[in-house]
């Protein structure tokens, strides 16, 4: 084969591989299989060793525009990719920042957790600090400080679960307060939010395990009309301003004397309804003056000091706050019920 037919075919080759070239790397090894040091063009040029003296320059002329020819070509197709890459690069990083962001599911807190929130925010806005304490409790602390000795009546209504003789689950947040008046020196104000046991069948009012917030106040001079009028500041902040507070005299074997407190009814604001039973008041918590008796056994001087406490069952006023029928949609988690308090 002649070295003019060699030129052609090499023409050709390069036509057909330029087309067939997809990526930067493939027509780089084009590049190095034409030109390069032991490309197909170099060598032809080498085997010009073998021509006549008068056709050597002419075919040196003719690999020479070939030369350049496909160095154009395909510096040419070089270009054209590198745009090519670069306009896919692009395309693969944009960002549509008008595409809604999906959001992860987020938890909302218990309607028990929101309520417990803003009650602890009323009382220590009032000055109270916030303890707590075991919720497996000695007899002595949940019963015996507080004026319920054994065999005492006041024990069968606060039948609990017993670890042994000595050991329960506490019945109420009480304990705390015999804890509290134990170990420290009036004034004393706290409040004892926490979970409280008692042997009860599950029904729409009634649970084994529910909540109370335990109040105590012990300073000199503290009557029941400060135990009212922070009852009341209480009832104002959660159910509003319009909420009045009534207190009937009732019997609770640690505070003396001691009232059942009433509230305006929260649904139709005093005027009587179903909920109300037509009173235009629910009952909502117990509470008292501290008995002296409980002071003393407590190591509190009775004649020096006096104070209040209160007892509130935390599911009773979240359910009144929210308007929540039955107690056993608090502990069920169905999710259609919690979704309601984002
Ligand atoms: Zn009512």
């Amino acid at each position: 084969m002649g070295m003019l037919d060699e030129l052609k075919r090499l023409d050709q080759e390069l036509d057909s591989e330029l087309k067939q070239t997809d990526s930067l790397s493939s027509l780089e090894a084009l590049r190095v299989k034409m030109l390069g040091k032991k490309g197909q063009l170099t060598a032809l040029l080498r085997s010009m060793g073998s021509l006549s003296a008068e056709d050597r320059p002419k075919f040196g002329q003719l690999i020479n525009e070939r030369r350049e020819r496909f160095t154009a070509l395909l510096d040419e197709k070089q270009k054209k990719m590198q745009a090519l890459e670069q306009e896919m690069r692009l395309k693969a990083e944009q960002v549509d920042v008008t595409e809604p962001r999906r959001l992860p599911e987020v938890g909302t807190p218990h309607p028990n957790t929101l309520v417990l929130n803003e009650v602890v925010d009323c009382f220590t806005g009032l000055g109270f600090e916030v303890v707590e304490g075991p919720e497996v409790e000695l007899d002595h602390y949940n019963f015996e400080l507080l004026n319920i000795p054994k065999n005492h009546p006041a024990r069968d209504a606060q039948d609990t679960f017993y670890i042994d003789d000595n050991v329960v689950l506490r019945t109420h947040t009480s304990p705390v307060q015999a804890r509290i008046m134990t170990t420290r020196k009036p004034p004393i104000r706290i409040i004892c939010p926490g979970r409280v046991y008692r042997a009860d069948e599950v029904d729409a009012t009634h649970s084994p395990v529910f909540h109370q917030i335990e109040g105590l106040v012990i300073d000199e001079n503290i009557s029941m009309g400060d135990l009212k009028a922070t009852l009341a500041a209480f009832a104002n902040r959660l159910y509003g301003k319009d909420i009045d507070v009534r207190f009937r005299p009732s019997f609770f074997p640690f505070t003396e004397p001691s009232a059942e407190v009433d509230l305006t009814c929260v649904s139709c604001r005093g005027k009587g309804c179903r909920m109300c039973k037509n009173t235009g008041w629910i009952e909502v918590l117990g509470c008292g003056m501290v008995n002296p008796r409980v002071l003393d056994m407590c190591g509190i001087d009775s004649k020096k000091y006096s104070g209040f406490a209160f007892g509130i069952g935390l599911e009773r006023i979240t359910m009144l706050r929210y308007g929540i029928q039955d107690m056993r949609l608090m502990y069920e988690g169905d999710m259609r019920f919690l979704r309601q308090f984002r």
